[in-house]
């Protein structure tokens, strides 16, 4: 459990109000005063079920909305602290964006939700397990003696794959395994930026 669903109420930082802590909620209900977003997690801002594949026209529909919510024109007397308040979440809910659309950057911002740390998040740049080196290895000569129409579906397939396993192991809560996928999820999309152009 994440500690935001533990503690689901702060004050409003004008009033003092109690707030529900609910991300598409971001205005005071007495004084209307812009409230911070409370957390940064993408699931948590954009409102959207922690899951690898998403419904992406209502993830979009979150963003576009949110994004009004926090537009300057929306409140051309806001004070000064309203206006950075607005900035920051602007900042933020563009970050999250980004995350969710980013194969890779979801993933691990999956795993971190549930409270795990994917092992590719740091800037690893070489690949130390054997299995994978081979199998990236492999694929890249299959790829490169294939003509680039053949190569480019062969690695959507791969992709795809992968992207299912990370899927699956996360339904099953399986962190293990997600991580492994998640690895290999980021060197295949490398691959895919050196061999088919991304
Ligand atoms: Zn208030």
């Amino acid at each position: 459990m994440r500690a935001q669903q533990q503690e689901a109420w702060c004050a409003c930082w004008s009033c003092q109000h109690p707030i529900q802590k609910d991300s598409m909620v971001l205005r005071c209900p007495v004084c209307n005063a812009l409230q911070p977003y409370y957390d940064d997690d993408p699931f948590t801002v954009l409102a959207v079920a922690p899951s690898y594949t998403l419904d992406f026209k209502q993830v979009d529909e979150s963003y576009i909305r949110l994004q009004a919510e926090m537009h300057p024109d929306r409140f051309p007397l806001a004070s000064a602290k309203e206006k950075r308040i607005a900035a920051a979440n602007t900042a933020t809910l563009n970050a999250c964006y980004g995350t969710l659309r980013h194969p890779l950057k979801r993933a691990v911002a999956l795993m971190a939700h549930a409270g795990q740390r994917a092992s590719t998040s740091n800037e690893q740049t070489t690949i130390d397990d054997p299995d994978l080196l081979m199998d990236m290895m492999t694929l890249r000569e299959q790829l490169a003696d294939s003509d680039v129409a053949e190569a480019k579906r062969c690695y959507l397939e791969h992709l795809a794959a992968c992207e299912g396993a990370i899927d699956g192991a996360h339904r099953q809560q399986d962190w293990d395994a997600m991580d492994r996928h998640v690895t290999r999820l980021r060197y295949l999309l490398r691959l895919g930026e050196d061999v088919v152009g991304g």
